[in-house]
């Protein structure tokens, strides 16, 4: 019988966060109010750029930062019988989608995809100007030009305040005429709507990311702290001397006809990831420039080459063929995304590119277990790469799909182990033939001439950064298994840095039950509350307090900043008065039970006076009806 093995390794690119590129003095990141100030320049409108958070997190997060609710609108790009319409609306509300082709007389209502939010709107695509010309709009300019809102292009953000009672009164004024402003809400656009911001091509470069002729590059040391990071975070040796050298290859997107990247001196060596039971050994992690991008309009006869990304800092980690399976290669990539993180190294968004993999893997076979400790009889599959996968999925899936291949094609082994390079297609979910692998002699690797040779231990303080980093994700999420969480929900409490550093305070001076911390992770407005708090609430749960009273308490603790244990005494304080109130206010009570309602209205008002106003009216309310019912 066939014993196969399977052997992976992989080579991680990963963008590191820095202001700006490897070699130059150029932003790092696409600059994404790049619209804001055309618009400026054009219009007259004063409106104020919002970060990216502001609008889309949820409203109760808006809160915690401070920021007015009333100041939360959306616009939405929707494409209404093949007509682009914007939508803005207050944050907090949805669209009804049949209200809305109602409104419209439109049959077919989508939202738009950022190609057609393109089309129509001319603007970087996620990013929608408040003026759109020839847009049909749901909301007149003048809505604009009184100073408000905040933009959600339904794709992306960007945004500006609005005054939502001026707004309202607009909405209302034109063109959303009988469909009721409270039944109209925003959808907040999945996470799988939310694209990569666009930018304009070939506006983050300068003569030195350009490859001009008599440039010189400069190192950012702030790269190159952050490779050491990496390092330190994985246990690497960090190298005495190091060097860049050049990598030679022709392509269009890389205007130097060189690569800056490492060869045989990288800055850190060695290290390891644990992954379960099993040590994934880091071979090396060494520090290059990315190349730029080839774009290729669909139904044009030539490509455009954009070098925005040209310049920009990778960090590459490289793995020893110590995994052992596809699924374990994807669980390796989540350990050290969240490790890049943790550290702060990286963004390692798979999504915008800023965590790309290249997965080699090989099976290897023995038919006689004897000669299992001899390597040279060991029959070996060629090695196949996969490059830029960019998704754990991807990687999962690719790996799957080739270690499948390869025992199929057992008889097809070649004597000598070859390699074959392979791209995967995601949309079909199949790998495809690339050309063939260089070699590394083909590069012509030698010695970057322009940067002298680095001692970074002389450049940096690496004790400084080990101190930084010395609690990493996976010995933090250990003492919460300890603690009692299962793995995956000490995974969400990771997810917020708050909570943890906030559970790192109590830690010690309150049991951590496994209660306690589920409670935390799902009730969000939990993640607000101070050490004293949290170490308040921890006991009230001990006491096993019904869940429905916690989140009550969690709620206004949070608001209020007092006691959780004191919320649930004023919420026991009103259900006592109702009760009162009740007892001494019979024949209200019989009128309410015969139909006539409206006592309600007074009883609300004995309760009320009772609690001397403290309590919110609506809840008394409910309340009340409820005992009243259950009688
Ligand atoms: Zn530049």
């Amino acid at each position: 019988m066939n014993n196969f093995k399977t052997i992976i390794g992989l080579e991680i690119h990963t963008q590191l966060k820095t202001k700006s590129k490897m070699f130059c003095a150029c932003p790092n990141y696409p600059i994404k109010n790049a619209w804001v100030k055309e618009y400026l320049e054009k219009k007259t409108v004063d409106f104020e750029f919002v970060e990216h958070e502001y609008v889309t997190r949820p409203i109760n997060s808006a809160k915690a930062r401070g920021v007015n609710i009333s100041q939360i609108a959306k616009a939405l790009v929707y494409i209404c019988d093949d007509e682009p319409v914007v939508f803005v609306l207050p944050g907090d509300r949805k669209l009804d989608e049949n209200k809305a082709k109602k409104v419209l007389s439109c049959f077919a209502l989508k939202m738009a995809t950022p190609d057609e939010v393109l089309s129509a709107t001319k603007c970087v695509v996620g990013l929608v100007p408040p003026l759109i010309d020839g847009v049909k709009k749901v909301v007149d300019k003048k809505l604009l030009e009184n100073d408000l809102l905040s933009f959600n292009a339904g794709i992306a953000t960007a945004g500006i305040k609005i005054n939502k009672d001026i707004f309202l009164k607009l909405l209302d004024k034109y063109e959303v005429g009988d469909v009721a402003l409270d039944e109209l809400t925003v959808d907040k656009p999945s996470e799988e709507k939310t694209k990569i911001e666009e930018e304009i091509p070939n506006t983050r470069v300068c003569p030195v990311c350009l490859g001009m002729p008599g440039t010189l590059p400069s190192t950012n040391v702030k790269a190159l702290e952050l490779t050491a990071k990496i390092g330190l975070a994985l246990g690497s040796k960090i190298a005495d001397v190091s060097w860049f050298d050049r990598k030679h290859y022709f392509y269009p997107d890389l205007p130097k006809g060189y690569q800056i990247s490492q060869y045989q001196n990288p800055f850190c060596i060695g290290g390891s990831i644990q992954i379960g039971n099993k040590a994934v050994r880091i071979n090396r992690v060494h520090l290059e420039e990315d190349a730029g991008k080839l774009v290729h309009p669909a139904g044009s006869e030539v490509s455009y080459v954009d070098l925005n990304r040209a310049g920009t800092p990778l960090a590459e980690i490289v793995t020893e063929p110590d995994i052992e399976s596809p699924m374990q290669a994807k669980e390796f990539m989540k350990e050290l995304r969240e490790l890049l993180r943790s550290i702060g190294a990286s963004d390692a968004d798979m999504e915008k590119g800023h965590l790309r993999c290249d997965a080699n893997i090989s099976i290897t076979q023995s038919s006689n277990l004897k000669t299992q400790n001899d390597d040279s009889k060991l029959k070996k599959s060629p090695i196949v790469e996969i490059k830029n996968l960019n998704s754990f999925k991807f990687v999962e899936k690719a790996l799957a799909l080739e270690e499948k291949r390869l025992r199929e094609d057992y008889n097809l082994w070649p004597e000598k182990q070859t390699k074959i390079t392979r791209g995967f297609n995601s949309n079909s979910g199949e790998t495809y033939p690339l050309r063939e692998k260089e070699e590394a002699k083909d590069y012509r690797y030698f010695p970057e001439p322009d940067i002298p040779p680095i001692e970074l231990k002389k450049l940096i303080d690496l004790e400084k950064l080990q101190n930084e980093i010395n609690r990493l994700p996976q010995a933090v999420r250990g003492e919460f298994i300890e603690l009692g969480l299962d793995e995956q929900s000490a995974r969400l409490i990771m997810k917020n840095k708050e909570l943890v550093s906030a559970v790192e305070q109590i830690k010690g001076k309150v049991t951590l039950s496994p209660k306690f911390l589920k409670t935390l992770i799902n009730e969000k407005s939990a993640h607000r509350l101070s050490a004293a708090q949290l170490i308040d609430l921890a006991k009230m749960i001990e006491k096993n307090t019904p869940s429905n009273l916690l989140r009550r308490a969690i709620g206004e603790a949070s608001e209020s900043g007092k006691m959780p244990s004191e919320m649930t005494i004023e919420e026991t304080d009103s259900s006592e008065v109702i009760d009162k109130v009740i007892l001494q206010n019979q024949d209200a009570v019989e009128k309410f039970k015969s139909g006539k309602t409206e006592v309600v209205g007074f009883l609300i008002g004995q309760v009320m006076r009772e609690l001397g106003g403290k309590a919110d009216p609506n809840e008394v309310r409910q309340k009340l009806i409820e005992k009243l019912n259950e009688d």
